[in-house]
């Protein structure tokens, strides 16, 4: 069987002194992409829903998304893990519960840490019950549209990230180091001391947000200094509406609307093997 938790990933990870990373999908093309392409590369992933997308979007729901993961994952046998990306709704996170995801990201970044804090602990208490890992949030991992990447009062601070793992019991922690979400107007330069430095302050898996568009050097020096989840969304999803247009631009009309699926499929995989190589298992 290959569904695991995300604990046991990120112990993997940690264990081999590397990153899982954790890919957002949408749908079944790109669920069904990221775990095809994790048995071809025999790498370990994680596939992530951001709640936007059930509740905006009306392309998912929780227990559909749930049910699809556990169906596709099910047939491959590389460790492969369900995760709830970012809400700061706790009753919504109760509902991911009770739907089958074993891995929840509480975010609690736009409150004060005192607050997130009780919250945190709130949604650790009730996952613990259920088996279930809680990743939260300190600093605040912006949008590189804001180029808040570039805002060291944003960052994470070593001592308060240690405070809050303690006082939560969090399963890992995204910290805010220089990325942010979406793509970047120019190269974002990590703060490698910084994470070496929280890293040594805390046992709690570390999580990387934003990872579209990191050099791959940087990634390298990130996972070997205390990152153990890399989370990847953006370039992932611009390559598949990418690939949409260009099966209709290459094929028009004559396109057969049943060759669609496999020509992206193929061409999501080979994207995602590629990735997958930045992840070093043992
Ligand atoms: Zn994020």
């Amino acid at each position: 069987m290959a569904i695991e938790k995300v604990s046991t990933l990120l112990k993997m990870a940690d264990e081999s002194n590397t990153s899982v990373i954790g890919f957002n999908c949408i749908d079944y093309n790109t669920v069904y992409a990221v775990c095809h392409a994790a048995e071809i590369a025999n790498t370990p992933a994680i596939v992530m829903l951001y709640p936007e997308h059930c509740i905006k979007n009306h392309v998912s729901n929780l227990s559909a998304f749930a049910g699809m993961f556990k169906g596709i994952a099910e047939q491959y046998q590389v460790p492969l893990a369900l995760h709830l990306d970012h809400s700061s709704d706790i009753n919504y996170i109760l509902e991911a519960i009770k739907a089958g995801f074993t891995s929840v990201m509480y975010d609690g970044t736009r409150i004060p840490v005192e607050e997130n804090i009780e919250n945190c602990k709130k949604v650790v208490e009730i996952a613990k019950v259920f088996g279930v890992d809680v990743e939260a949030e300190l600093g605040y991992v912006g949008f590189a549209s804001n180029s808040d990447e570039d805002n060291a009062d944003l960052y994470t601070k070593a001592s308060t990230a240690a405070h809050f793992s303690e006082e939560t019991g969090i399963t890992s922690l995204a910290i805010a180091i220089g990325s942010a979400h979406g793509f970047y107007t120019k190269p974002p330069k990590l703060d490698i001391d910084r994470l070496i430095e929280i890293n040594n302050a805390t046992d709690t898996y570390l999580v990387l947000h934003g990872g579209s568009g990191i050099p791959e050097d940087q990634l390298n020096q990130a996972f070997k200094n205390g990152i153990n989840k890399f989370n990847v969304g953006t370039e992932f999803f611009q390559l598949y509406y990418d690939t949409i247009r260009k099966y209709c631009d290459e094929f028009g009309a004559a396109g057969n609307p049943f060759d669609l699926p496999d020509y992206v499929h193929n061409e999501l995989v080979a994207y995602l093997v590629n990735k997958m190589k930045l992840s070093k298992f043992n």
